[in-house]
């Protein structure tokens, strides 16, 4: 499953409920919900109510509607839409209001070529593990953009076809003035945790070969082995004119937090990523766990 959801903006939907608790007729909640069934991925709907645990009980005279907002939200997919309920003052009447809420989704395949940058790194701020699953194409753009701001550089990709033998280097790291200055190598990996030393030892190779005396290799595996590790360090102890950083997951994780922008988080009004729902069941969740996941 390389599919993600991507909550692009709330929808209000101002009749969306009527005075009894149904959804207006011919609305894309009431014709996709008749069936607690999801519109998107036709998965199960699970409900969720929050109660504003701050509400100091008091109530001024008249008609005065105690509201708590419910959660429609899909179990698989996580699209959901909000509504709200309440008890009249007085009366004791159940009532609803006419508001109903819900997020504009896109599902996109973050393992093609296709995905936008700003989506990618997005989702890769929040769920880090997918670096597993994106192109090598992909990752090889995603490290040219986080360097580019790191190093406050231009960083070009090394080779005008990716298809091509790109001889051990991938990117092209240039000055001001547009001279190139240091070459970076770009692992994307899949199962492998850590990244060996001979691939390291390639990229001083082609260092070398191409006559550049700085280079920056980028694995994203968690780390580098130790071997690997020593590598920029033996460099220095033999007065090598070469300097080589290495880059591995955790370290770009860090870069990529101080450059990308976290995904707009949308949710239901009146609530907050930390507010605390409840289940039928009566388990507990909040609302970034619901809807983020996390
Ligand atoms: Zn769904």
């Amino acid at each position: 499953m390389t599919n993600r959801i991507f909550y692009r903006e709330l929808v209000e939907l101002d009749h969306g409920i009527d005075n009894s608790g149904k959804m207006d007729k011919g609305s894309l909640i009431e014709s996709s919900f008749k069936n607690d069934l999801c519109p998107i991925c036709l998965a199960k709907i699970e409900r969720y109510r929050y109660t504003d645990p701050d509400d100091d009980g008091y109530r001024p005279s008249g008609n005065w509607l105690i509201f708590d907002t419910l959660l429609h939200i899909c179990n698989k997919c996580s699209w959901w839409h909000s509504t709200q309920e309440g008890l009249q003052n007085g009366t004791g009447q159940k009532v609803f209001s006419p508001y109903v809420y819900y997020p504009v989704i896109d599902k996109l395949d973050i393992s093609t070529d296709t995905i936008a940058l700003e989506d990618l790194k997005s989702n890769l701020l929040l769920r880090w593990d997918d670096r597993k699953l994106i192109s090598a194409g992909k990752a090889e753009s995603l490290v040219q953009s986080i360097l580019k701001e790191h190093l406050s550089c231009d960083v070009y990709t090394a080779t005008a076809n990716a298809n091509s033998p790109d001889g051990g280097i991938d990117l092209h790291v240039c000055s001001k003035n547009g001279s190139i200055i240091s070459a970076v190598q770009v692992k994307r990996r899949i199962k492998r945790d850590s990244e060996p030393v001979s691939e390291v030892r390639d990229f001083v190779g082609a260092m070398v070969i191409k006559g550049f005396q700085k280079g920056y290799f980028v694995t994203t595996a968690e780390r580098f082995t130790s071997v690997a590790q020593r590598i920029p360090n033996q460099l220095k102890e033999i007065n090598s004119r070469l300097e080589l950083e290495l880059i591995d997951g955790q370290k770009l994780f860090e870069l990529l937090k101080n450059d990308a922008k976290p995904e707009k988080l949308i949710v239901p009004p009146s609530v907050k990523l930390d507010s605390v729902w409840v289940a039928p069941d009566g388990h507990t969740l909040t609302t970034s766990q619901l809807i983020y996941g996390e």
